[in-house]
C-alpha cells in the first residue's frame, strides 16, 4: 500500500502554531525548517503543505491535499464541497456585527437599509436573510473596522475575540452571527487507504484531546 496523506495547515497566521503543534503530539516527526512549502514526515505516510487558510478548502475539495486544517469560519464560507472530520478545540472566535459607539442599536432590524463592510459576504447574506433584514454588504478584503469611521460603511462583520480591535475603532459588538474554532476538514474523494490513515490520524488526535482534559 503506498498511499500517503496529504496535510494542508497555514504557513503563517493564528493557526500555524496549534496546527502543527497537534501534528507533533499525533508523535507525527517531520523536518519544517528553512521556509518550505511542503515538508515529509518521517515516521508516517504523510506530507505537510504550508499555505494560505484561503486557500485551504480548495485544494481539499480539488484533492490536491487530502486534509486540512482551517478555522470553521473559513470553510464554511468557501462553501467548498468538504467533509468536517473533526472539531480541534484550538483558535476559538466568533463572526460579530459592530457598529460605532455612539450609534444607537435595538435589534437586528436596525440593519434594515444600511451598509456593512466584510470579508464574509456568504455567511454575512445567509445571517441577514435568515432574519429578514436588506442590508446593503461591501466585500472588502481586510481593515474592515475602520470602514465606519471613514464612512465606508455602517456596520462591519468581523472575527472577534476578545472585542478590543472592536472598541480600539470606536465600535462596539452588537450581534454574534457564527462562532468558529479550528477543524479538520477531508476531501470526499480518499482512497481506502488514505481512509485508513485518516482513522488513525483521528484516533492519535481524540487520545492527545482527552489526555489534555
Ligand atoms: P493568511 O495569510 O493565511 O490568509 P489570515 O490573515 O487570513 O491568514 P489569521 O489572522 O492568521 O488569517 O487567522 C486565521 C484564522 O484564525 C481565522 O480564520 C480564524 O478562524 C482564527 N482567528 C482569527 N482571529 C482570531 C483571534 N483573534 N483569536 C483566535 N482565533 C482567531
Ligand atoms: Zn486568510
Amino acid at each position: 500500500m503506498n498511499d500517503i496523506l496529504r496535510i494542508a495547515i497555514q504557513k503563517s497566521g493564528r493557526l500555524s502554531e496549534d496546527s502543527l503543534k497537534l501534528i507533533k503530539e499525533c508523535g507525527i516527526r517531520f523536518d519544517n525548517g528553512g521556509g518550505k512549502l511542503k515538508t515529509a514526515a518521517t515516521n508516517f505516510p504523510a506530507e505537510i503543505l504550508f499555505l494560505r487558510d484561503d486557500d485551504i478548502p480548495g485544494y481539499v475539495e480539488d484533492g490536491v491535499a487530502h486534509l486540512g486544517i482551517v478555522g470553521e469560519n473559513v470553510s464554511e464560507e468557501s462553501d467548498r464541497d468538504v467533509d468536517t472530520v473533526h472539531k480541534l478545540g484550538f483558535s476559538k472566535c466568533r463572526l460579530s456585527i459592530g457598529v460605532l459607539r455612539e450609534q444607537e442599536y435595538h435589534g437586528v432590524k436596525d440593519l434594515d437599509g444600511k451598509s456593512i463592510a466584510t470579508t464574509y459576504p456568504r455567511l454575512l447574506d445567509k445571517y441577514l436573510k435568515e432574519h429578514n433584514v436588506t442590508a446593503q454588504i461591501h466585500e472588502i478584503s481586510g481593515s474592515v473596522e475602520i470602514a465606519p469611521s471613514i464612512g465606508l460603511a455602517d456596520a462591519v462583520c468581523d472575527i472577534v475575540s476578545s472585542g478590543s480591535t472592536l472598541l480600539s475603532n470606536g465600535l462596539k459588538e452588537v450581534e454574534t452571527i457564527f462562532r468558529s474554532e479550528a477543524v479538520m476538514i477531508a476531501s470526499k474523494h480518499l482512497s481506502p487507504g488514505q481512509q485508513e490513515l485518516l482513522d488513525q490520524l483521528l484516533f492519535r488526535i481524540k487520545s492527545v484531546q482527552v489526555a489534555k482534559n
